[in-house]
């Protein structure tokens, strides 16, 4: 019941449209009914012995006119006129009800979609790739498939099964209750199985989400799995995965297989006392007419009630689904807009941490950043070096506002982060992590990514200053190149160029940057390190350093240590102090030593 309150305000705005269509749909069930009931003058006519003893349905006679030599005439056409007012009926209700639905369900994905896209680094590491996918595609494929498709048979059914009921009491009550003796028993078969069927379906949904998480994984991870032969290993935990999904899916098929069968066969059986009762009322004669009528009503009756029990199965999967879908959708913005929020004005003088304490949600207890005072003043290079974990990625991070700090504030230039627009915030800040991701489409898209209303001589400009306009001409299709997925198909350094570029392209003035650490050959190398310094000229920025090049040029270098600052000055300040910089760079220095003369180093 719950999911269904969820869905009422996205089903608000066709409320015109679902009570049109209910309507037309009480008026083809009346039609149905009626067409039955047009057996009855058929009967009378064709027996009019039996008739004498009195139908109910006499009144149709009356009602239509039915009489003189045309009758039978009449009867059928009154018969093609009421189905042909039928079937316009359900096509307009039909349709109309697959509109709402799929209106419905197009708002619900773009909510959902919208909602996932504004989440918080946090919400990511909660849910997987695969268990986001099934849930944006898989479980609102079904809410889509109840409300559009179903929802149409779901109304028509139970009106016929109204109006048919309502027949076959009007045509003989006594024998309808001896009929219907039955009825608790199926209800109650039903509505075991549903809660069953509830309960093991659920069940293969995760089994399915695991499967899909797993794939997702070894598919994105690929390289790894076949560089330590890893493929049998895959493949048996795939199969051990697929088992359980098969073993899961199996029970829920076995118990919607049993539904039916199980329904239909009840019903013949409450067929014996009918027929006798049957036999004991033709001894005393009665109307031929109303027992017809009867008959056609109660076969038509199995339909609704075949298709509804069917249904419930159907709609306890989908309130699974929608509270998959609800959950998803109540998960909380941590990171949200204040409404009314001012844009954050063009950075003018400094980014500042106070007192700033941050712990990531899973783990609350362990503070990641422990009281950060920081200044970071305009056109300044500040290089952040630490051991690996020391918090520098974390810390980072609060200036675009992916996180926001657990005490304390991060403003600019006074403006605390929280209190302004998210897009004038991150207008103002360009990104180049460690990882570059590019998106499988074209060179020229992932460098405009930045700005989608750049101009082709700005995106060849970018492209310039980072060093990547030539190689991008000598691919076969120029800037119109798909670089694959993940930008596969180009080389790290090559990668790396183009996400400068695209940084360069957002002239944003502040600048974050994780340096690389993976090794680059020396040529690109270099023409890494002077499209980011072109890049770099134009920005405040923060560089997680770990280059001793990039280090020494830094204006300043703030050293992290488990959270905290622990070291601020220049290279030279901190080598003459022996602290953790100190040792940090006698680490590096054995690994360089051997490349470079030592005296560049200093002392
Ligand atoms: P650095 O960039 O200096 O290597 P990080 O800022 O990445 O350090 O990480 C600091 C600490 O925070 C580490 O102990 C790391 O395990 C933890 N951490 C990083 N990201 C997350 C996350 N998304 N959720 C929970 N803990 C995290």
């Amino acid at each position: 019941m719950k999911e269904l309150k969820r869905l009422v305000p996205y089903l608000r705005p066709r409320v015109p449209l679902l009570v049109a269509s209910t309507f037309l749909l009480i008026v083809s069930g009346l039609l149905e009914a009626l067409i039955i009931s047009l057996l009855a003058p058929i009967f009378d006519q064709l027996a009019p012995s039996a008739a004498a003893a009195g139908g109910k349905f006499d009144f149709l006679r009356v009602w239509l006119g039915l009489e003189g030599d045309s009758y039978l005439g009449k009867v059928a056409l009154f018969l093609v006129i009421f189905s042909l007012v039928k079937g316009v009926c359900l096509f307009v209700a039909d349709y109309s009800l697959n509109y709402a639905g799929e209106r419905l369900v197009a708002t619900l994905r773009e909510d959902l979609y919208g909602h996932i896209l504004d989440q918080s680094l946090a919400f990511f590491s909660r849910f997987s790739t695969g268990k986001l996918m099934t849930r944006i595609i898989t479980d609102t494929e079904r809410l889509h498939e109840a409300v559009g498709k179903r929802l149409t048979d779901f109304i028509r059914q139970i009106f016929l099964l109204i109006f048919f009921l309502g027949l076959v009491f009007y045509a003989d009550w006594k024998l309808a209750l001896l009929s219907f003796a039955i009825a608790p028993v199926v209800l109650l078969i039903t509505f075991r199985l549903g809660r069953k069927i509830r309960r093991d379906s659920l069940l293969s949904q995760e089994n399915l989400y695991d499967l899909s998480h797993v794939l997702q994984q070894t598919v994105s991870g690929q390289k790894i799995v076949q560089a330590f032969n890893a493929q049998t290993w895959e493949k048996d935990r795939l199969r051990r995965l697929l088992e359980r999904l098969v073993r899961s899916n199996l029970k829920v098929a076995r118990m919607q297989a049993l539904g039916s069968p199980l329904i239909e066969f009840i019903g013949y059986a409450a067929f014996v006392p009918f027929l006798l009762y049957f036999n004991y009322k033709l001894g005393q004669g009665f109307a031929l007419s109303s027992f017809v009528v009867f008959v056609a009503a109660l076969f038509r009756l199995y339909e609704p009630v075949r298709k509804l029990s069917r249904m419930h199965l159907f709609f306890q999967q989908t309130f699974a689904s929608a509270q998959r879908v609800f959950e998803l959708l109540d998960t909380r913005i941590e990171v949200k807009e204040v409404p009314g929020a001012p844009d954050l004005p063009p950075f003018r003088e400094e980014i500042r941490f106070h007192r700033v304490w941050f712990a990531y949600p899973e783990n609350p207890q362990l503070p990641v950043l422990r009281d950060i005072d920081l200044r970071i003043r305009k056109g300044e290079m500040l290089a952040l070096v630490g051991m690996s974990g020391a918090g520098k990625s974390t810390l980072v991070s609060l200036i675009p506002r992916f996180y926001d700090p657990t005490s304390g504030s991060v403003t600019i230039d006074g403006w605390d982060l929280r209190e302004v627009t998210l897009s004038s915030l991150r207008s103002q800040v360009a990104l180049v992590t460690q990882e570059t991701f590019l998106f499988d489409d074209t060179v020229r898209n992932n460098i405009a990514y930045s700005r989608f209303d750049a101009r082709q001589e700005e995106v060849e400009e970018a492209a310039r200053a980072a060093f990547i306009h030539d190689f991008i001409m000598s691919l076969p299709d120029g800037y119109d190149t798909v670089v694959g997925e993940r930008g596969h198909r180009l080389s790290g350094g090559e990668r790396q160029r183009i996400a400068i570029a695209r940084a360069i392209l957002k002239k944003a003035p502040i600048l974050l940057l994780d340096e690389a650490t993976s090794s680059l050959d020396s040529e690109s190398e270099l023409l890494v390190r002077s499209a980011l310094e072109n890049l770099m000229q134009r920005c405040t920025s923060v560089v997680i350093a770990h280059r001793l090049s990039t280090v020494r040029r830094a204006d300043r270098i703030v050293v992290l240590h488990q959270g905290r600052i622990v070291e601020v000055g220049s290279h030279e300040m901190l080598m003459a102090r022996s602290g953790i910089y100190r040792r940090l760079n006698e680490l590096q220095f054995a690994d360089v030593e051997s490349m470079q003369p030592v005296e560049d180093y200093g002392e």
